[in-house]
């Protein structure tokens, strides 16, 4: 498939931006053209992240033509808008266990989007999680539910339920991870967290503080919970809120597990860590650019504005020196 991502992590219905067309000037566009992709997913059987290879792709609405035409080899059938296609994936070490996925053809082939998948999500990194969630496990779960049908908003209060609830408690565990100066600062920041009600408020406190350690090729997980925590619920989209509700996810999940294995003295982040940093700098860089785009945009209006101005200036100077003449 296009995308080993879009298999792994989009939500059903969640609309990935495929434009087949666009490198390809073989037209029809068929099934041959969507490309095989390995998987990076758990797999029960083995108890272990494990690469997943596609075993065969079908086209659901050409079957029909296919037994038709069974005297002589079928052409690949046509991809069009709409059309349904069937992935079967094996487990590439045991080979015991399928992963199903159904795909929709989207718009003018532009998207696609997943429309079923089997087994339904995944909550691989429960286990970690778990020690610290604890009560809070199933709140988490119906979070990642939400999040795998795109109910942004719902995904968002769960989360962030969590956060409100656990964030003391993760907040003073961080200072075992701390010695001296960066120990001494953070101590008196966390006096403060203590004295603060709000989740947001606690976090925006010591964001700045973190050791080194929880910070891998600088990314903030603190700064990325205080970020998407500030938006809040009130008036945005599922949309909207679907994005930041895995941001909040990912940071929690990472800071969980990092204070978790640093204590435990792993220096090495698990599989699912790194899949996490990955997914965050990736986020970071698609953030940087939009804001550059942003500025340029801003930057582009000040000077329409002050061309508009001096064309106005200039227009009007004009028209006097034009009455005087009169
Ligand atoms: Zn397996």
């Amino acid at each position: 498939m296009p995308d080993a991502k879009f298999l792994e992590e989009y939500s059903l219905y969640q609309k990935f931006d495929f434009d087949f067309g666009k490198n390809s000037f073989l037209f029809p566009i068929t099934i041959v053209d969507l490309p095989d992709v390995n998987l990076n997913m758990y797999c029960p059987n083995c108890n272990e992240i494990r690469t997943f290879r596609l075993t065969h792709k079908y086209n659901h609405k050409k079957e029909k033509d296919v037994v038709i035409k069974i005297f002589k080899p079928p052409p690949p059938p046509t991809l069009e808008e709409n059309d349904l296609v069937n992935l079967n994936y094996i487990c590439a070490y045991c080979e015991k266990f399928h992963r199903f996925f159904a795909i929709k053809m989207g718009k003018g082939l532009k998207t696609i989007e997943k429309v079923g998948q089997f087994p339904a999500w995944d909550i691989n990194i429960e286990k970690t999680l778990k020690k610290i969630l604890k009560g809070y496990s199933e709140y988490y779960k119906k979070g990642k539910t939400c999040e795998f049908h795109s109910y942004g908003i719902g995904a968002f209060a769960y989360y962030r339920r969590i956060v409100e609830d656990i964030i003391g408690q993760l907040l003073e565990s961080i200072t075992d991870l701390m010695s001296g100066e960066e120990l001494e600062k953070y101590q008196v920041a966390l006096e403060e967290v203590r004295k603060t009600k709000t989740a947001t408020k606690k976090i925006a406190l010591v964001k700045d503080l973190l050791p080194l350690i929880l910070k891998p090729e600088q990314f903030n997980p603190l700064k990325t919970l205080h970020d998407a925590l500030s938006k809040g619920l009130h008036g945005r989209t599922d949309t909207e809120c679907l994005e930041d509700a895995e941001s909040i996810s990912t940071s929690l999940v990472f800071l969980v597990d990092a204070v978790l294995s640093q204590k435990k003295g792993q220096q090495k982040y698990t599989e699912s860590m790194k899949k996490i940093l990955e997914k965050q700098r990736k986020k970071v860089i698609k953030d940087e650019k939009q804001q550059d785009k942003k500025i340029v945009e801003e930057r582009a209006k000040v000077k329409k504005v002050i061309r508009d101005e001096k064309t106005k200036r200039n227009s009007l100077e004009e028209e006097t020196v034009a009455e005087r003449k009169k």
